[in-house]
């Protein structure tokens, strides 16, 4: 509530920037003074001064590497092998040297002496050309795209800033300008700009350049008023600016552009292009002063504005991911929380998020106080890295071992190439022997189904079924789930997984590989995988923007559904929505995530860390991901837990975040909750009808309430905390209404 509060205050302040902004260019547009208007742009985006490695990933897992590494040497030894031929010096390429350099020598030559001829000896007579006539060429900037989430509310948006130069000359500094116009120059460009009349004066004092910039950051309104007063004294420059008005909402997905307006991450680079549109430009030749020469000729270009993007994003959905992630940090005080929210059946992605988030209008810095506190003591290279951590799109650009989530991936597998069916026994004891391992679970199972397997996530049954398939079948499975590629989505940065070929996978790869350890995969490769078993089979390539509309809102192109494949077929994927049920509603291992109404199915993961080529020991990255209805999924996501310190296992340390996201994403989307007669007993235990306790003494009515497990707030609130008694005028439920025990009841004193 408090969070909806806050962002509807950001959505007012950002609107009212953002139409004040928007209504002005509008209105230079049509008064056809763009030429006077437009200028270059300037550096006002503290982006620009931090690297950022759109490609850079960052590994998280067990990395078996070996083909990187190799690949590494060979090009170390080609790089060496190179450098032994160059550096043999014989007769003859000593000559050819010694050659080269002299003539090398000679061009510069010739080239200082020309530099110096023009800038000594004809400097006088070129600088009083120059100074005469000029031709100006001023590019003029289109206004780029805006991006627009599903139901059209803005997310980034073009505004133009003012600023206003003066010519000091003219303006003050010439000796014949008495002290009493003076006086009032500066008294009315302070009243206009705003700023106090000591730091006007000392501007227009200045000494050095006649042109100097007086204000930034202004209104159009305001600009216009100082060129009421001063005419052709003053000049104003507009610069193209990118505004985010809900701040650090979805900030990794829109990204954000540089100093010139060029988008540099996320969505922002990837529609650069459409975005963007065409810069204009006004050609005219100016006398010194930079006055228009009449009889000259101006040309004028026009800019073509950019197009706009409309995305799958959902801004409720992306909320209730944001907050539930919010406090998801705090409860499992991890050092990052990443989510993808998605409609298996289409791909397109409702909401996608990292925390720690920054705010795009200034990416400098985290968003929170709490990080923001924690990054001021970080050394500058822990600022460097965590920076480029809080930009980066984790959902793409990281791989991470799977862990037990990949144990869906080996059951399709085992389902589809029928090494497992429904009358499939595995025995758990404990441990598995393969080869000269010994591979551990973390309980004693027993006799187990595929189902109850997956259920128990044992690992010594999943290693069984994927030695049952082979290596082969696995292999092939995995390919055709997409773990291979990489899913196209559009955003930057997608990154290639680590997956082993079926040639040389042995008997403990292979194993291992069945439930999740030694591969690498994208979270989006993983929800992706798993949003086939909730498409009847067939796996969708995900997409963040559905249309291109231009700056009139007609619509220029549909971006389609796209299928990729059919991966297993309808019967598999229902037996695999059956599993994830087992798995949250009955198994007990991933009971955190359950909603009571909602057929919730999901796995979750848990890997361990790799520190210095060992797996660490307390390091752990977990993960849930889940799907509902299972009957007919609506809905579907990924939420990973990076190093929780607080709580372990994706049951606990995400289970409670899916939860959240999918209730109220479910109640949200209009999803009717459906009782089974065991959830519909207790949810009928856990409910109170709310009692008549109006007229009568508020205390009275407290221990009423009070009797029946329900709380009260009195309304209006008591200033000082403490009450007299009242008589109870009204309440809020109304005497019958159902609620749940615990449930707040509102008396009113007037
Ligand atoms: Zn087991």
């Amino acid at each position: 509530m408090a969070k909806k509060r806050k962002a509807n205050k950001k959505d007012n302040k950002a609107e009212k920037k953002g139409q004040k902004l928007r209504k002005s260019k509008k209105a230079v547009r049509s008064t056809g003074l763009d030429d006077k208007y437009a200028y270059g742009s300037f550096d006002f985006d503290e982006y620009g001064k931090e690297a950022f490695s759109r490609d850079g990933y960052e590994y998280r897992g067990h990395d078996t590497g070996d083909s990187r590494r190799d690949k590494k040497l060979d090009l170390k030894r080609d790089r060496m092998r190179r450098e032994a031929d160059t550096s043999r010096i014989t007769p003859r390429n000593r000559t050819r040297l010694v050659v080269g350099f002299g003539f090398i020598l000679f061009l510069m030559a010739l080239l200082i002496f020309r530099m110096g001829y023009w800038q000594i000896v004809r400097a006088d007579e070129l600088r009083t050309m120059a100074a005469s006539m000029q031709k100006v060429d001023t590019e003029i900037d289109p206004e780029r795209g805006t991006i627009y989430d599903s139901k059209m509310n803005v997310l980034a948006e073009a505004v133009t800033e003012y600023e206003l130069y003066g010519y000091t000359q003219y303006l003050y500094k010439d000796t014949d300008i008495s002290l009493r116009e003076k006086l009032a120059t500066v008294r009315k460009l302070a009243s206009i700009t705003g700023l106090d009349e000591g730091t006007i004066r000392q501007k227009l004092s200045e000494e050095g350049d006649n042109l100097v910039l007086l204000a930034d950051g202004l209104t159009r309104d305001q600009v216009e008023k100082a060129e009421e007063a001063f005419g052709s004294l003053v000049s104003v420059k507009t610069k193209a600016a990118r505004y985010y008005p809900n701040d650090a909402f979805a900030a990794q997905v829109l990204g954000g552009v540089s100093a010139d307006n060029v988008g540099r991450s996320g969505l922002e680079y990837e529609y650069n292009s459409v975005l963007a549109g065409v810069k204009g430009r006004t050609v005219r030749t100016t006398d010194r002063d930079g006055n228009t020469v009449s009889g000259s000729r101006t040309k004028y270009y026009e800019p073509k504005d950019g197009n706009s993007i409309v995305t799958t994003i959902d801004s409720v959905i992306q909320s209730f991911v944001e907050s539930a992630l919010e406090t998801g940090m705090k409860k499992t005080g991890a050092s990052q929380i990443t989510c993808i929210v998605t409609n298996p059946k289409t791909g397109d992605i409702l909401a996608m998020a990292t925390t720690p988030e920054y705010d795009p209008n200034n990416s400098s810095e985290p968003y929170s106080k709490k990080e923001k506190e924690k990054f001021k003591k970080m050394t500058p290279e822990e600022q460097t890295e965590y920076l480029s951590r809080m930009w980066t799109i984790d959902a793409v650009s990281t791989i991470y071992e799977p862990g037990s989530t990949f144990k869906l991936i080996t059951a399709a597998a085992a389902l589809e190439s029928a090494s497992a069916n429904s009358k499939s026994r595995y025995y758990c004891n404990g441990s598995i022997h393969v080869g000269n391992y010994n591979l551990r679970c973390l309980g004693v199972h027993g006799k187990q189904s595929l189902k109850e397997a997956v259920g128990n996530s044992c690992n010594p049954a999943l290693a069984q079924v994927a030695l049952d398939t082979g290596a082969d079948d696995l292999y092939n499975c995995i390919d055709m789930f997409g773990f291979n590629d990489k899913t196209g989505i559009d955003l930057p940065g997608e990154t290639n997984s680590i997956v082993k070929s079926p040639e040389g996978m042995g008997d403990v790869d292979l194993a291992t590989t069945g439930y999740g350890q030694g591969i690498a995969v994208t979270p989006i490769q993983i929800l992706c995988a798993v949003n086939s078993f909730g498409n009847d089979g067939v796996l969708m390539k995900p997409k963040l923007v559905k249309r291109i509309i231009d700056s009139e809102g007609k619509t220029v192109r549909t971006i389609e559904d796209t299928e990729v494949r059919r991966v297993v077929s309808s019967e598999t994927a229902e037996k695999m929505r059956d599993i994830m049920e087992y798995y949250v509603a009955d198994s007990g291992s991933g009971d955190q995530a359950y909603v009571p109404g909602y057929r919730v199915g999901g796995k979750t993961g848990t890997a361990n860390l790799v520190e210095g080529g060992r797996y660490a020991k307390n390091a752990t990255n977990t993960s849930f991901v889940a799907m509902a209805p299972m009957d007919d999924p609506q809905i579907s996501m990924i939420v990973i837990v990076y190093r929780p310190t607080k709580v372990q296992y994706g049951n606990f340390t995400a289970g409670p975040i899916v939860k959240e996201i999918m209730e109220k994403s479910l109640q949200y989307l209009g999803v009717e909750r459906q009782y089974t007669k065991s959830e519909a007993k207790e949810v009928k235990k856990s409910q109170v009808e709310v009692p008549d306790v109006t007229g009568i003494d508020s205390s009275d009515a407290i221990k009423k309430l009070e009797r029946l497990e329900l709380n009260y707030k009195i309304s209006p609130e008591p200033e000082d905390g403490k009450t007299e008694n009242f008589v109870v005028l009204d309440q809020n439920p109304k005497e019958g209404t159902k609620v749940d025990k615990g449930s707040v009841v509102y008396i009113y004193s007037e």
